[in-house]
């Protein structure tokens, strides 16, 4: 008889975590409504912004303009969204190296839509006991209420997400009367219907299977971590004695009655496994798929309180104290972490706070380099591009300098008027009369400064803009 082909696939055994109370879950729950108000309720506010959509953050794509509160980015400033990005990452490395998977456990988007998930399926089906029940009796009217009950309000809820994510795209409460009439863009309906469904499949649906085997930060962690990185951990000496777990039992109830036997203070309860989100149980040693939730923190307090024993016997610690050593939080890498990081934030505060209210660019017209008019004098001439990038009018004025004996031959330059966020494109003549120098050669090339300046509605310095001024070559 052959043997049977071994599956390729471990099948999946259904987690129910269990309910737990405790500091790591009131820190978790405030995180994680604190999170959804800002989500949920950020993109109906209303920010007094003249000529400006109304939306205090709106990223608005067609016009290219993205609003933060007071702030309003073009495109050309995208590049404080790579700053952002990068201060994120740092601030990533420098989180992960202090108290490891802290992102994982209280911030993370999976995280939070899971915990929300799981709190509509304990409100309807109750907590662990009864839905390992439900979910091994068979399909009758109670599970069919039960289990479309939860559906549907897991089903509302990745919809308003998924809505509420594309109202930060749209006036959000135009977006959902569109929406509701059918008269909404494509794309608002594709980006819905799409984060409706990944959040009900990967909050509802996959849970902890996102975190064990499709998220690659769980992977790379470990290059993050070193000996002194805050890890959740049991207390394996405590925790066994010399003889192991040991249920209470029969003369195994004090901790005299146990430290007589060899037992330690792990009742081998299974309460901390069973709290688990991912499904492991901490007394096996620090496994990558603890998101370090710390709710087997909470779970073994509980007991250890029941028992009036000391608290700790899964808590927070590195490798270094489980090995006798002193931890030390702050190393050369943490405090050159914390460094850039600051240097990082710093620095794009600046940016953005020192950011210029316009921006002029200003062209030489190379085709032809210059003309030469009928009286002898030299023209150049220049594109300017200006751009308000206020929400309200603005009046610039434009003249030259540093070329002697130049005008530049647009009277209107002195003052532009330019509407909110209004960009236009302008042509400059400059002109000079012939210019000869000392050994009686003309030079055949030159200088002019440009300086454009804000008149009203924006302060700012000036931006000067030094372009060649070309003439004729000298014989
Ligand atoms: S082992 Fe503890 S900290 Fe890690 S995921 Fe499970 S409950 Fe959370
Ligand atoms: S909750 Fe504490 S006492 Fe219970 S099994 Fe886990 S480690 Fe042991």
């Amino acid at each position: 008889m052959s043997e049977p082909t071994p599956s390729l696939y471990q099948k999946r055994i259904q987690i129910h975590p269990r309910s737990v109370k405790g500091q790591f879950r009131n820190l978790k729950t405030g995180v994680l409504v604190l999170a959804y108000l800002v989500f949920f309720l950020l993109p109906w506010l209303r920010w007094d912004r003249p000529n400006a959509p109304d939306q205090a953050v709106l990223y608005d794509l067609p016009g290219r303009h993205f609003y933060i509160f007071g702030l309003t980015i073009q495109v050309q400033d995208i590049f404080w969204l790579a700053g952002v990005l990068i201060i994120f990452a740092i601030l990533l490395f420098f989180v992960t190296g202090l108290a490891g998977r802290v992102w994982c456990g209280y911030f993370c988007f999976q995280t939070l839509w899971t915990d929300l998930y799981m709190m509509v399926e304990k409100w309807i089906q109750g907590d662990r006991p009864a839905r390992i029940r439900l979910d091994k009796g068979p399909w009758n009217r109670e599970k069919f209420i039960k289990r479309g009950g939860t559906y549907a309000i897991w089903l509302f809820i990745a919809f308003w997400s998924g809505l509420s994510f594309t109202m930060y795209w749209v006036d959000a409460p135009t977006l959902v009367v569109d929406f509701l009439l059918g008269r909404a863009p494509y794309a608002a309906y594709f980006t819905t219907f799409f984060l409706t469904t990944t959040t009900f499949v990967m909050a509802g649906l996959a849970r902890e299977q996102v975190c064990v085997y499709m998220c690659p930060y769980a992977r790379f962690q470990s290059a993050m971590f070193d000996h002194d990185t805050l890890i959740i951990s049991y207390e394996a000496k405590r925790g066994e004695g010399t003889q192991g777990r040991a249920k209470l039992g029969k003369g195994m109830k004090t901790r005299e009655e146990r430290q007589a036997q060899g037992a330690g203070d792990c009742i081998d309860c299974g309460y901390c496994v069973q709290v688990c989100p991912v499904g492991i149980d901490i007394r096996n040693g620090l496994q990558y798929q603890c998101i370090s939730c710390a709710l087997c923190i909470d779970a073994c307090d509980t007991i250890m309180d029941n028992q009036k024993w000391p608290r700790g016997l899964i808590h927070y610690t590195s490798e270094n104290a489980l090995q006798g050593r002193k931890t030390t939080l702050l190393k050369p890498k943490t405090v050159g972490y914390g460094v850039i990081l600051t240097a990082a934030t710093v620095l794009l505060i600046w940016s953005v706070v020192t950011r210029s209210p316009y921006t002029g660019m200003v062209e030489q017209i190379r085709q032809p380099l210059y003309t030469q008019l009928s009286d002898g004098s030299i023209r150049n001439t220049y594109e300017i591009k200006l751009n308000n990038k206020l929400t309200a009018p603005m009046t610039v004025g434009i003249r030259i300098e540093g070329l002697p004996g130049a005008v530049l031959d647009m009277d209107s330059m002195e003052r532009l008027k330019l509407a909110p966020q209004e960009r236009i494109k302008l042509l400059a003549r400059v002109q000079i009369p012939p210019v000869q120098d000392d050994s009686g050669k003309k030079n055949d090339r030159d200088e002019v400064t440009f300086v454009i300046e804000a008149l009203e509605g924006a302060t700012a310095e000036p931006i000067r803009r030094e372009v060649p001024f070309y003439v004729p070559e000298g014989d």
